[in-house]
Protein backbone atom coordinates (compact mmCIF):
# COMPACT_ATOMS: atom_id res chain seq x y z
CA UNK A 1 0.00 0.00 0.00
CA UNK A 2 1.75 3.07 -1.15
CA UNK A 3 1.55 6.56 1.43
CA UNK A 4 0.19 9.25 -0.24
CA UNK A 5 -0.01 13.36 1.17
CA UNK A 6 -2.70 15.03 -0.50
CA UNK A 7 -1.82 18.67 -0.62
CA UNK A 8 -4.70 20.62 -1.36
CA UNK A 9 -6.65 23.55 0.20
CA UNK A 10 -10.00 23.51 -1.44
CA UNK A 11 -11.77 21.43 1.73
CA UNK A 12 -14.12 19.47 -1.12
CA UNK A 13 -11.41 18.91 -3.76
CA UNK A 14 -9.11 17.57 -0.95
CA UNK A 15 -11.60 15.68 0.25
CA UNK A 16 -12.52 14.29 -2.77
CA UNK A 17 -8.98 13.28 -3.76
CA UNK A 18 -8.68 11.54 -0.48
CA UNK A 19 -11.75 9.43 -1.19
CA UNK A 20 -10.73 8.47 -4.09
CA UNK A 21 -6.88 7.35 -3.18
CA UNK A 22 -8.23 5.38 -0.45
CA UNK A 23 -10.59 3.70 -2.07
CA UNK A 24 -8.00 2.82 -4.69
CA UNK A 25 -5.90 1.22 -1.74
CA UNK A 26 -3.50 4.03 -1.09
CA UNK A 27 -3.02 5.55 2.70
CA UNK A 28 -3.83 8.80 2.51
CA UNK A 29 -2.74 12.03 4.47
CA UNK A 30 -3.98 15.97 3.79
CA UNK A 31 -2.56 19.02 4.20
CA UNK A 32 -4.20 22.76 3.12
CA UNK A 33 -0.97 24.67 3.29
CA UNK A 34 1.75 25.62 1.39
CA UNK A 35 4.38 26.85 3.75
CA UNK A 36 3.77 23.60 6.20
CA UNK A 37 4.02 21.07 3.66
CA UNK A 38 8.12 20.75 3.27
CA UNK A 39 8.53 20.00 7.00
CA UNK A 40 5.55 16.90 6.90
CA UNK A 41 6.44 15.70 4.10
CA UNK A 42 9.71 15.16 5.19
CA UNK A 43 9.03 14.04 8.59
CA UNK A 44 6.22 11.18 6.97
CA UNK A 45 7.98 10.45 4.17
CA UNK A 46 5.08 9.55 2.29
CA UNK A 47 5.54 7.68 -1.39
CA UNK A 48 3.82 10.16 -3.37
CA UNK A 49 2.72 14.08 -2.91
CA UNK A 50 -0.05 14.79 -4.49
CA UNK A 51 0.66 18.79 -4.84
CA UNK A 52 -1.82 21.68 -5.32
CA UNK A 53 -0.42 24.86 -6.87
CA UNK A 54 -2.05 27.71 -5.61
CA UNK A 55 -1.86 26.88 -1.75
CA UNK A 56 -1.56 29.62 1.91
CA UNK A 57 1.60 30.52 2.66
CA UNK A 58 3.73 29.03 -0.08
CA UNK A 59 3.02 27.84 -3.89
CA UNK A 60 3.16 24.33 -4.60
CA UNK A 61 6.30 25.11 -7.05
CA UNK A 62 8.20 26.76 -4.33
CA UNK A 63 7.23 23.70 -2.07
CA UNK A 64 8.56 21.97 -4.78
CA UNK A 65 11.71 23.34 -5.23
CA UNK A 66 12.70 23.00 -1.47
CA UNK A 67 11.03 19.48 -0.85
CA UNK A 68 13.23 18.19 -4.13
CA UNK A 69 16.73 17.68 -2.66
CA UNK A 70 15.84 16.12 0.82
CA UNK A 71 12.99 13.68 -0.74
CA UNK A 72 12.55 10.87 -2.39
CA UNK A 73 9.31 9.95 -3.51
CA UNK A 74 7.53 11.33 -5.85
CA UNK A 75 5.74 14.75 -6.61
CA UNK A 76 2.56 14.81 -8.78
CA UNK A 77 1.80 18.58 -9.50
CA UNK A 78 -2.05 19.26 -9.53
CA UNK A 79 -3.14 22.58 -10.72
CA UNK A 80 -5.86 24.62 -11.94
CA UNK A 81 -4.15 26.57 -14.61
CA UNK A 82 -3.82 24.49 -18.09
CA UNK A 83 -1.35 26.80 -18.61
CA UNK A 84 1.58 24.90 -20.86
CA UNK A 85 4.13 27.43 -18.69
CA UNK A 86 2.91 25.79 -15.57
CA UNK A 87 4.11 22.60 -16.83
CA UNK A 88 7.54 23.56 -17.60
CA UNK A 89 7.46 25.10 -14.08
CA UNK A 90 6.56 22.31 -12.26
CA UNK A 91 9.04 20.19 -14.08
CA UNK A 92 11.74 22.09 -13.86
CA UNK A 93 11.16 22.40 -9.95
CA UNK A 94 11.46 19.02 -9.95
CA UNK A 95 7.98 17.37 -10.22
CA UNK A 96 7.70 13.86 -11.16
CA UNK A 97 4.76 14.81 -13.45
CA UNK A 98 2.05 17.24 -13.86
CA UNK A 99 -1.55 17.56 -13.89
CA UNK A 100 -4.23 20.51 -14.96
CA UNK A 101 -7.29 20.24 -13.27
CA UNK A 102 -9.80 19.25 -13.65
CA UNK A 103 -8.60 15.52 -13.64
CA UNK A 104 -10.69 12.38 -14.64
CA UNK A 105 -10.09 10.53 -11.51
CA UNK A 106 -9.19 7.64 -14.06
CA UNK A 107 -6.46 9.80 -15.54
CA UNK A 108 -5.16 10.97 -11.74
CA UNK A 109 -5.05 7.45 -11.22
CA UNK A 110 -3.05 6.20 -13.54
CA UNK A 111 -0.69 9.41 -13.24
CA UNK A 112 -0.26 8.12 -9.48
CA UNK A 113 0.27 4.97 -10.10
CA UNK A 114 2.90 5.88 -13.05
CA UNK A 115 5.18 8.01 -10.54
CA UNK A 116 4.66 6.00 -8.01
CA UNK A 117 6.32 3.32 -10.22
CA UNK A 118 9.18 5.20 -11.15
CA UNK A 119 9.99 6.61 -7.65
CA UNK A 120 9.63 2.87 -6.21
CA UNK A 121 13.39 2.07 -4.61
CA UNK A 122 14.83 -1.04 -6.35
CA UNK A 123 14.07 -4.39 -5.43
CA UNK A 124 17.37 -5.61 -3.24
CA UNK A 125 19.79 -7.57 -4.89
CA UNK A 126 21.34 -8.79 -1.77
CA UNK A 127 19.66 -10.06 1.06
CA UNK A 128 21.52 -11.01 4.54
CA UNK A 129 19.89 -13.40 6.80
CA UNK A 130 22.04 -14.13 9.76
CA UNK A 131 24.68 -16.18 8.91
CA UNK A 132 23.38 -16.69 4.91
CA UNK A 133 23.53 -14.28 2.27
CA UNK A 134 22.09 -14.40 -1.03
CA UNK A 135 23.16 -11.85 -3.53
CA UNK A 136 21.24 -11.86 -6.71
CA UNK A 137 23.69 -9.56 -8.69
CA UNK A 138 26.46 -11.50 -8.28
CA UNK A 139 24.25 -15.09 -7.93
CA UNK A 140 26.06 -16.56 -5.18
CA UNK A 141 25.59 -17.53 -1.91
CA UNK A 142 27.79 -17.66 1.53
CA UNK A 143 26.89 -19.34 4.73
CA UNK A 144 29.51 -18.42 7.94
CA UNK A 145 31.19 -16.58 5.26
CA UNK A 146 31.67 -19.93 3.19
CA UNK A 147 30.54 -19.85 -0.39
CA UNK A 148 27.69 -22.27 -1.74
CA UNK A 149 28.30 -24.57 -4.93
CA UNK A 150 24.80 -23.93 -6.51
CA UNK A 151 23.50 -24.34 -9.96
CA UNK A 152 21.60 -21.42 -11.95
CA UNK A 153 18.54 -23.48 -11.15
CA UNK A 154 19.48 -24.16 -7.30
CA UNK A 155 20.52 -20.48 -6.88
CA UNK A 156 16.96 -19.10 -8.69
CA UNK A 157 15.47 -21.29 -5.98
CA UNK A 158 17.03 -20.14 -2.70
CA UNK A 159 16.98 -16.35 -4.03
CA UNK A 160 12.73 -17.16 -4.50
CA UNK A 161 12.60 -18.34 -1.08
CA UNK A 162 14.62 -15.64 0.50
CA UNK A 163 12.82 -13.06 -0.75
CA UNK A 164 9.97 -14.19 0.73
CA UNK A 165 12.31 -15.71 3.94
CA UNK A 166 10.34 -16.52 7.02
CA UNK A 167 6.77 -17.34 4.97
CA UNK A 168 5.87 -20.42 3.57
CA UNK A 169 6.58 -20.61 -0.33
CA UNK A 170 3.58 -22.21 -2.12
CA UNK A 171 4.88 -25.11 -4.47
CA UNK A 172 3.10 -23.73 -7.38
CA UNK A 173 4.96 -20.42 -7.30
CA UNK A 174 8.41 -22.31 -7.02
CA UNK A 175 7.74 -24.47 -10.00
CA UNK A 176 6.33 -21.69 -11.83
CA UNK A 177 10.04 -19.65 -10.73
CA UNK A 178 11.95 -22.92 -11.60
CA UNK A 179 9.69 -23.95 -15.17
CA UNK A 180 7.91 -20.67 -15.74
CA UNK A 181 4.46 -23.08 -15.79
CA UNK A 182 1.98 -23.75 -13.56
CA UNK A 183 3.05 -27.18 -11.57
CA UNK A 184 0.73 -30.33 -12.82
CA UNK A 185 0.90 -31.88 -9.47
CA UNK A 186 3.23 -34.38 -10.81
CA UNK A 187 6.11 -32.67 -11.74
CA UNK A 188 9.12 -33.54 -8.64
CA UNK A 189 11.31 -30.84 -9.77
CA UNK A 190 10.78 -28.55 -6.98
CA UNK A 191 11.34 -31.56 -4.19
CA UNK A 192 14.87 -32.41 -6.35
CA UNK A 193 16.14 -29.18 -6.41
CA UNK A 194 15.05 -28.98 -2.89
CA UNK A 195 17.09 -32.35 -2.00
CA UNK A 196 20.38 -30.67 -3.24
CA UNK A 197 20.11 -27.12 -2.27
CA UNK A 198 19.68 -28.31 1.40
CA UNK A 199 22.63 -30.64 0.61
CA UNK A 200 24.43 -27.43 -0.42
CA UNK A 201 23.45 -25.63 2.70
CA UNK A 202 24.46 -28.65 5.11
CA UNK A 203 21.53 -29.07 6.14
CA UNK A 204 20.03 -32.57 7.78
CA UNK A 205 16.64 -33.54 5.54
CA UNK A 206 14.80 -35.12 8.95
CA UNK A 207 15.88 -32.22 10.44
CA UNK A 208 16.38 -29.00 8.19
CA UNK A 209 17.77 -25.76 10.17
CA UNK A 210 17.39 -23.76 6.81
CA UNK A 211 14.98 -25.18 4.41
CA UNK A 212 12.17 -26.44 5.83
CA UNK A 213 8.93 -28.09 4.75
CA UNK A 214 5.74 -26.68 5.42
CA UNK A 215 3.24 -29.39 4.79
CA UNK A 216 0.74 -28.84 2.17
CA UNK A 217 1.82 -25.68 0.93
CA UNK A 218 5.59 -25.55 0.05
CA UNK A 219 8.70 -25.34 1.33
CA UNK A 220 9.62 -21.93 4.11
CA UNK A 221 13.66 -20.45 4.16
CA UNK A 222 13.35 -19.95 7.79
CA UNK A 223 14.20 -16.49 9.58
CA UNK A 224 17.46 -15.68 10.58
CA1 LIG B 1 -5.50 25.74 -4.39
Amino acid sequence: MARVMVVEDEPRLASMLEELLTMSGHEVTTEARGDLTVERALVEDPDLVLLDVGLPGMDGFEVCRRLRPQFEGGILILTARGDALDEVVGLDAGADGYLAKPVEPQRLLAHVRAVLRRTAPPAPRRLELGDLVVDAGQRAAWLEGRALSLGSTEFDLLWRLAVDAGHAVPRDALHETLRGTAWDGLDRTVDLRISRLRRALGDPPQAPRWLLTVRGIGYQLAPA
